[in-house]
């Protein structure tokens, strides 16, 4: 098939696209750079099978494609809240487009939601039949509104016009190919460990997060892609659930060294706790995560190790 993926030059994109080639597939890799680099797809770049398009997503675009994977969108809180105003246009426009651009040529087309669509849940773990609890006028409505409507658009192209979709909800995804100053927990943990810093906690480090090693989401990405029960939404993510302390403390034990833990003022909104219900994919993709977050955290620290020339 011929397959493009937006945002294919950031960290997601990157794998997703490395991927996709390995499967045989003709990948059309459609970036602005905003948090993409071509380091990240440059080994790709001599393969016939391999395109890049620098383009916005923000602006519709015509090409013949089999399937579209939509990830255009920063996914780090200091990217997205940059130029906030931006990030709703690319997630909203973003999803016009590729929406329309697979109406137009009858591609399947898959959606890069979050597990922002939830907000400081109040449900705990999060299924999918949970409508979330969002502040839609905080710092990070830009990102997780954004993300909301998207998944509307989705549902109302498939319901109006019979596109065929799938929406998947990632949750904390990490592994090589982060940006160093991505600003995400997992990298400024490891970064601040192998430069011999402080790590920064922001509150008391009791909220949680559930981690995911990118390898076995992308394994659901396609799995979730090539089957035809459901459209989604759908979880992915890791069910492993961990206070922010408690991967504060494992960083430092896995990269040794001086490092302690200093506390930051907690960011607006931050979400207390976070872990996801997969009985679905479980059930539908046979998938589960099988990267423990100590095995996942070495492959990180060894990519970030060769990055920061620790
Ligand atoms: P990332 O920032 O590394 O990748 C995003 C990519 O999109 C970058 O290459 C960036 O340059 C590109 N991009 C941004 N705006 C664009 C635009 N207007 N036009 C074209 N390209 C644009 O982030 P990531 O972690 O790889 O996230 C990929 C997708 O997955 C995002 O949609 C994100 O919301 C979603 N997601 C990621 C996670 C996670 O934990 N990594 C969790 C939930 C959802
Ligand atoms: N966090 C932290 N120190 C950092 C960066 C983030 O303690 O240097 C916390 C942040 O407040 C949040 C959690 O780690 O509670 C996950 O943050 P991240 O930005 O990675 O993802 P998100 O909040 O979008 O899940």
């Amino acid at each position: 098939m011929r397959i493009l993926v937006t945002g294919g030059a950031g960290f997601l994109g990157s794998h997703l696209c490395d991927r996709l080639v390995k499967d045989g597939h003709e990948v059309i890799c459609l970036d602005n750079f905003f948090t993409g680099r071509k380091v990240n797809i440059a080994h790709l770049l001599g393969n016939p099978q391999f395109e890049l398009l620098r383009h916005d997503i923000i602006d519709p675009l015509k090409i013949e494609v089999d399937q579209i994977y939509n990830l255009a969108c920063p996914a780090s809180p200091p990217h997205y809240q940059y130029n906030p105003i931006k990030t709703t246009k690319t997630s909203v426009m973003g999803a016009i487009n590729c929406l329309g651009l697979a109406k137009r040529v009858k591609a399947r087309v898959f959606q890069a939601s979050t597990s922002e669509v939830y907000g400081d849940p109040q449900v705990h773990p999060q299924p999918e039949s949970y409508w979330g609890h969002v502040n839609p006028v905080g710092r990070r409505a830009c990102y997780d509104e954004g993300k909301r409507c998207a998944e509307t658009l989705f549902f109302d192209y498939h319901r109006e016009n019979k596109v065929d979709i799938r929406v998947v909800r990632i949750f904390n995804t990490y592994g090589p190919r982060m940006l160093a100053n991505d600003g995400r927990v997992v990298s400024n943990f490891i970064v601040q460990a192998l430069k011999g810093e402080d790590l920064t906690v922001y509150g008391d480090g009791s909220q949680t997060r559930s981690f995911c090693f990118v390898d076995d989401l992308i394994e659901g990405f396609v799995r979730f892609m090539a089957q035809n029960e459901s459209v989604g939404p759908m979880n992915l993510g890791n069910p492993g659930e961990f206070t922010m302390l408690q991967l504060a403390e494992l960083t430092i034990q896995l990269v040794g060294g001086a490092s302690k833990i200093v506390h930051k003022p907690l960011p607006p909104d931050d979400p207390r706790q976070r872990r996801p219900d997969i009985a679905l994919a479980k059930k539908l993709l046979n998938w589960e995560p099988r990267v423990r977050l100590e095995d996942g955290l070495r492959q990180t620290i060894e990519y970030f190790r060769r990055q920061v020339g620790a």
